[in-house]
């Protein structure tokens, strides 16, 4: 099998400043997301292998696949390494401002407009016990975009919902900049949301 790598980013570490910090984007991406790729590939290679051929987020959307006793650290560590590799995706230093397109239709009719998103998305982020993250995702069952909360590295893939936008509210991911602010991250980090790509994305699917 292929193994996991963690991907290179398309801006450099000290491109999201001053919202968000060279430091930790260089240790998040580095340490962390790394942590996540072993972790993943080392599961995949003593589970003996024929979903291997499978990407992880069809791995995580049929949990039956995977024998019971390796779920959890496929949850973690798989859960893991896509978290990571949408949540560079959808940062950008070009970033901020606002959604278009057929995104920005969803939300106005989901969330009444997106000012009222943004207060929504924020609050369930602040609302998050322990280590988890925020997101905004598709619901194909019901043809509509969701915010919703997962704990610890668990996907939204595993709920059968598909991430569009991420925010990892681990506090590896803010506390050398915010230490316990963790509402000043989440107001900063709106300036460096990569509308472009969430909403291409939110088109590819909803096609
Ligand atoms: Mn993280």
């Amino acid at each position: 099998m292929v193994k996991y790598q963690i991907p290179r980013l398309s801006y450099g570490y000290d491109e999201l400043e001053p919202f968000i910090d060279a430091q930790t984007m260089e240790i998040h991406h580095q340490k962390h997301h790394q942590s996540y790729v072993d972790g993943l590939n080392n599961t995949l290679e003593e589970i003996s292998g024929s979903f291997h051929p499978q990407y992880i987020t069809s791995i995580l959307s049929d949990s039956q696949s995977i024998p019971e006793n390796f779920r959890n650290k496929i949850n973690f560590f798989g859960g893991g390494f896509e978290n990571h590799r949408l949540f560079w995706e959808i940062m950008n230093p070009q970033g901020g401002g606002n959604p278009g397109g057929k995104l920005a239709d969803s939300i106005d009719v989901y969330f009444d407009n997106f000012e009222n998103f943004k207060k929504l998305f924020s609050a369930a982020s602040l609302s998050i016990e322990g280590s988890g993250w925020c997101w905004l995702v598709f619901n194909q069952t019901f043809n509509r975009t969701e915010i919703i909360t997962t704990k610890n590295q668990d996907s939204p893939w595993t709920l059968n919902k598909i991430p569009l936008l991420g925010l990892d509210l681990w506090e590896h991911a803010y506390y050398l900049k915010y230490q316990n602010r963790r509402n000043e991250y989440v107001s900063s980090w709106w300036n460096v949301v990569n509308w472009d790509y969430v909403g291409n994305r939110f088109s590819e699917l909803s096609e």
